[in-house]
Formats: structure tokens, sequence, C-alpha cells
């Protein structure tokens, strides 16, 4: 059946369904929201004790609506050798024989010719703009907290070649309704004063004027208790081992043995979704790369704008009163260890980009994640079997895609999809 929906209004008058969310990061968090709003029945699952305790954690926490370039693309693919000697600190492989990882690998370098990554740049762009407006809505409507701010951003380039091959692609994104200023040296500094300290080393910059940050965890738990007030059931401490499409409806297996069927059940299981559509019968094309974050006491040099240092591949953001530093792409590993190596070689390489961006010496919290990757860099939102539906592979911009992720999945629930 098909809804009605008229923009700007939330009524639904199609039948509301009932709707199993599984997984309570941004993903499913924003998904759970959004279709209560429209009046579906939700239930949210999760196995740990919380929302936001996966990946959406302690990310890098930009609302990177306008950098949605996608991983793969020729500069990666000319770089491939660097990273299979492992020269690069911030991206390293962890090549594996599984077969999912090679069929991973081969889509990812087909996704790397020019014409396929500025495809994808801009499939992206599209649901970064939708998710800008969703989100919003959805912080208003509910008056959520998480430290939403418009602080704008910077993405600093230390080579011309790399600046330029970044203004290529820009272009594009203008056009698809980005908005992105160039700018030398000094219009960086005039932007950011807190940039004088490295204006030499900067080739060009690309500015965002209306990029947003937010704190992801916040997000989640600030939805658990929107959820929760409007009468929404969820099963926290709740794993689910598999999904049952041999009934009349699908149902959420737990691992005590408990069905929960619905109309529909919504995975947003982030890296872990691989394994429940395998037990589907379903091979999902999701790799994890293991990234890690830390948060610090702004430095005296605390830059207020966002700043993404393109060739150290590490990003800045001001959450409240703290710093958040994020990076580090380590493809193939599955663990959320925090090594002590590769936080070390994190804080070496924001210290090297902004080293007065944080008290490095007062580091309050580390952390890894492991971002969901698509050889696409595009997150899959569809149906994968009978009332089961996919809404992950959000990578290394979940944070960023997740309330129009959410719409997209609320369009296949009603029938538009
Ligand atoms: C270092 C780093 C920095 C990043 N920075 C940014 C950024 O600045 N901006 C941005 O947009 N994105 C960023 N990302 C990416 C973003 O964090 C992810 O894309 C996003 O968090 C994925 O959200 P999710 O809801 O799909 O997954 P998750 O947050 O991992 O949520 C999945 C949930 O599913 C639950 N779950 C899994 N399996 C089961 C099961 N079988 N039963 C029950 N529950 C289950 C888990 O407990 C978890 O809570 C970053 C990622 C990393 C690692």
């Amino acid at each position: 059946m098909r809804a009605e929906f008229r923009l700007g209004e939330n009524r639904l008058t199609a039948r509301p369904q009932d709707v199993v969310v599984i997984g309570a990061g941004v993903v499913g968090m924003a998904t759970a929201l959004t279709l209560a709003d429209r009046g579906h029945r939700v239930t949210v699952i999760d196995g740990a004790a919380e929302a936001g305790r996966g990946t959406s954690f302690a990310n890098g926490a930009q609302l990177s609506y306008a950098y949605t370039d996608a991983l793969a693309s020729p500069t990666t693919l000319a770089q491939m050798p660097r990273l299979l000697l492992a020269r690069d600190p911030a991206l390293r492989l962890h090549p594996s024989l599984d077969p999912d990882f090679l069929r991973w690998g081969l889509a990812f370098l087909k996704n790397g010719s020019a014409a396929h990554f500025r495809r994808n740049t801009l499939e992206g762009l599209a649901l970064a703009i939708q998710s800008r407006r969703a989100l919003h809505a959805l912080a208003r409507r509910h008056g959520l907290d998480f430290a939403h701010g418009t602080p704008g951003k910077i993405i600093l380039y230390r080579s011309a070649r790399s600046f330029a091959a970044a203004r290529a692609i820009s272009a594009d994104k203008i056009a698809g309704g980005a908005e992105q200023a160039f700018l030398d040296a000094d219009g960086a500094v005039a932007v950011e004063p807190m940039l004088a300290a490295i204006r030499p080393q900067i080739a060009g910059a690309i500015h965002t004027a209306n990029e947003e940050v937010g704190d992801p965890y916040r997000f989640c738990t600030a939805v658990q208790a929107a959820l929760a007030a409007g009468g929404s059931t969820s099963h926290y401490a709740t794993q689910v081992a598999h999904i049952d499409v041999d009934g009349p409806l699908p149902a959420a297996v737990t691992a005590a043995g408990t069905r929960i069927a619905a109309d529909r059940i919504i995975l947003c299981t982030g890296a872990d979704t691989v394994t429940l559509a395998r037990r589907l019968g379903v091979r999902l094309p999701i790799q994890p790369m293991k990234g890690y974050s830390i948060t610090a006491p702004p430095g005296a040099a605390a830059p207020r704008v966002s700043i993404t240092d393109a060739a150290n591949r590490v990003v800045f953001a001001r959450l409240g009163d703290r710093m958040r530093i994020a990076g580090l792409a380590d493809l193939g590993r599955r663990d959320t260890n925090v090594e002590p190596a590769r936080l070390a070689a994190l804080i070496a390489s924001a210290r090297a980009a902004l080293p007065g961006a944080a008290d490095y010496d007062a580091i309050e919290s580390s952390w890894a994640g492991l971002r969901p990757m698509t050889p696409d860099s595009l997150p899959i939102i569809r149906t994968i079997a009978p009332g089961v539906i996919a809404n992950t592979g959000h990578g290394a911009l979940g944070w960023t895609y997740a309330a129009g992720s959410a719409e997209r999945v609320a369009a296949i629930v009603e029938g538009e999809g």
C-alpha cells in the first residue's frame, strides 16, 4: 500500500506497521524515531546496555554534508603500492584470503575509476543533503540535545596536486548543492585564525561554512529517551542470534531464544549485519575499517571551525568544551581494542597536523570503532529478504547519513522504495 505523506507533515495515512529495528546506533535510532513519528509501532533491540555504544559512540562527530568523497578513487588506487607495503600510517590494509574480503577488494578496485568515484561521491552528497534536512526536523520536533552546532569546516591540502584533485570534484559537488569556497593559505587563516601556526604548510583549503557537528552518543541516548517517552518498546542487553523468515511474519530470534515478530525488521547493525544477513543466505559487501578517536581539552590554538587534514587523514571537531580528534583506517581489522601503537600513531599525526589543537598531554579518553565500509562508500538500504530491510554499510559517514537513510527506509516500509 502506498502511503500518503505530505512534505512537512508527519501524518501517515497508510496502515501503521509493527517494525522491529535491530541496532541502536545513529542509524538505528534515526530510523526508529522517523518510523515512530510516522505512526508505526516501533520496537528497538540492541545487544548493548543502552543506545550508541557501537561505532556511533565516539566517532569524529562531524556532520560532513559536503565532504562525501568516496574512499575508492583514482587517488587511492595510485597509493595502492604504498598501502600494500604499509607505508601510510593512516590507512592500513589487512588482507585476508576470505572470499568475502577478496570479492570486496575487487569491487573496491572497480569503484576506483574516475567515473565511479564521481558517481559515488555525488550519490553520497544527495543523501547527505537529504540527511541535513531530516536531522534538523527530528532535532526540532523532539528538542534533541546533542551539542549540535554549525561551526563550518575547512579541509586542508598540503600539496598543490591534492588541492587540484579536490577542486575538480568540488566543482561537481557545487552543482549538486554543496557549498564550497576555495581558499589559499591566507584565506584559510582568515576563516580560522588558529591555522596561522601551520600557514606555510597549507597549499590550499576548501571551506564549507554550513557544515555541522554533533555528539553521536548524546544523539542516540536523546532518541532513546524520546522513543521511551512516545511509548515505543525497547530491549537493550538483548543480542539477536538470527532472523527467521519462515513464518507468516519475519521474527528476530534472540540469543535467549525469544521470538519477536513484526511486519518489518530493519537491520541497523553496522558491520555485524554481515553475520545476520548471511544466516538469511544474503552476502552483503561490507568490511570493517577500524578507526580511533581521542577526546581532550582544547589546546592553546584550538580551532573553532572543524578541520579535516586530508594528507594526515585526521579530523578535528569542537564538541562542547572538548576537542574530538579522529582518524586511522585499518581495513580488515575486526576487533575494537585500542592498540597502543595505533593510538600513538593517531596522536602523532594529530600533533603534526595541528600542534595546538588539543592538550595532547591531558587526553581524557581514547576509543576505537569499526566503520562498516562498502566498496562504493554508499550505504545499503534495501529489502534483503521478505519483510527484512537492511540499513547498513554507512562507512566513514554514518553520522552524516543517518537521518536521510532513515527516511529512505520509511519510504520502503510504506511501499514507495
Ligand atoms: C574513528 C571514526 C570516526 C568517524 N567519524 C565520523 C564522522 O566524523 N562523521 C560521520 O558521519 N561518521 C563518522 N564515522 C562513521 C560512523 O561512526 C559510522 O558510520 C556509524 O556510527 C555507523 O552507525 P550504525 O548505527 O550503523 O552502527 P553502530 O553504531 O555500530 O550501531 C550498531 C548497533 O547494532 C548493535 N548490534 C549489532 N549486532 C547486533 C545483534 N546481533 N543483536 C543486537 N544488537 C546488535 C550494536 O550493539 C550497535 O549498538 C566514524 C567512524 C569511526 C570509526
